[in-house]
């Protein structure tokens, strides 16, 4: 299994577009030492299958274009053979609509996300402009399924979806109700067993913690250091457990309750722009990288 980060960003990428924080600042000034970041993605890719891209974010145009494995070889073409959404969060979601040039897309997503999605949304309708334009596939939680392209031929990706805390997206706030297949992690699978889970979303590790045998990858929510990251600042009202993320480095944060796992290469991604560990010489860096922890960047590669 081949997984290639596309976006390594949380919501708003680095720098974010209204924010004049000192990371953001830093990555448009050039400083060395802190990279821009699009928003949360991987493709992930079994031998000489197509490629599995796992969310869908708006920056997905780029991503595609700085990733020559995920041009097209004929005039109309992808080598994107299916896309699978661990929620509703516009990040994770609306690249969708930046793929609706009349080609067809496989998505895999549970009842609730592509509820969230479809219905009582008219921009949805892009992505119905011809009989099988989008293929919804079901995404059970807790049983495994075999990714498959347009033509119903294998990827040699398998996937488990399972439910971890997280929220409801903003919009949905009030509209839909909140039920567990709101927001999953999604366990990966090829046909030589080698396993990743991809965790980008999620407010209690305990949730990912007893589905770790066997998984030689982790790639975990990383989005902020601290829980008043944003508030402290004044950048936001909200403190990060609101938004449903665990902090990296808090006490009871994700570095502290991780530091027994047992996995072999341990990511974290999904991170906000406003995170110190994203300066290469900080601190808060070292931190992560002493307790056995990466920091994804895009254009990532890992080799399972
Ligand atoms: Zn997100
Ligand atoms: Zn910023």
């Amino acid at each position: 299994m081949r997984i290639r980060v596309l976006g390594s960003g949380a919501g708003g990428g680095v720098p974010q577009w209204n924010c004049g924080c000192e990371n953001c600042r830093a990555v448009r000034s050039g400083q060395l030492g802190i990279e821009a970041r699009t928003q949360d993605s991987i493709a992930v890719r079994n031998g000489h299958g197509g490629w599995v891209l796992c969310n869908c974010s708006p920056d997905v145009l780029r991503q595609i274009e700085a990733f020559d494995e995920l041009h097209p070889r004929a005039p109309r073409h992808s080598p994107i053979s299916a896309i699978i959404l661990t929620n509703g969060d516009l990040d994770h979601v609306l690249g969708l609509f930046s793929l609706r040039e009349s080609y067809p897309l496989v998505l895999y997503a549970t009842d609730g996300v592509r509820r969230g999605l479809f219905e009582q949304n008219a921009i949805a309708s892009t992505l119905a402009r011809f009989e099988g334009h989008v293929t919804h596939r079901a995404l059970p939680l807790g049983t495994e399924v075999s990714i498959d392209d347009a033509r119903g031929e294998p990827t040699g990706i398998r996937v488990t979806a399972r439910p971890v805390r997280g929220k409801i997206p903003v919009h949905l706030e009030g509209i839909a109700p909140s039920s567990p297949d709101q927001n999953v992690g999604l366990w990966l699978r090829d046909a030589t067993g080698k396993a990743a889970a991809y965790v980008s979303a999620v407010s209690d590790v305990a949730d990912v913690t007893p589905h770790l045998g066997g998984v030689d990858v982790l790639l975990l929510d990383g989005t902020f250091w601290s829980s008043d990251e944003l508030s402290r600042p004044g950048l936001s009202k909200a403190r990060a457990e609101d938004m449903a993320h665990l902090p990296v480095g808090d006490p009871g944060g994700s570095l502290e309750l991780t530091a027994r796992f047992e996995v072999r290469r341990r990511i974290y991604t999904h991170i906000n722009n406003t995170n110190p560990m994203l300066v290469e010489a900080s601190p808060e860096r070292h931190a992560v990288k002493a307790a056995g922890w990466e920091v994804a960047n895009d254009g990532m590669e890992i080799l399972l």
